[in-house]
């Protein structure tokens, strides 16, 4: 039969009879989702760079200039706006919740 060639696991299948074509077609299914494990460990991977970008955003942040109109605290260190701006002793600032 031509078509055998073209199809050998369905051959196969007839020969071992349809219990077997029925496991044939359990283990291709296991082969199946074990290749989708992989692709899902490849999102995975991928996914984890946002969260290493998080992470990169929050050191920006940290590393962030206080802006003009904005002054660190000497005492609580919060940089905040120079509206809030209490104290000043030469480079030390206080906002209104320290200098209180
Ligand atoms: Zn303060």
């Amino acid at each position: 039969m031509a078509t055998d060639y073209d199809a050998p696991r369905r051959n196969e299948a007839d020969e071992l009879g349809e219990d077997s074509l029925e496991e044939l077609k359990a283990r291709r299914a296991e082969a199946q989702s074990s290749s989708v494990d992989v692709d899902e460990t490849d999102f995975n991977e991928s996914l984890e760079l946002p969260g290493a970008d998080l992470s990169n955003e929050e050191l920006t942040v940290r590393v962030l200039p206080k802006q003009e109109d904005e002054f660190t605290c000497s005492r609580c260190f919060l940089v905040q706006h120079r509206s809030r701006l209490a104290a000043s002793r030469g480079s030390e600032n206080y906002c209104r919740d320290c200098a209180a």
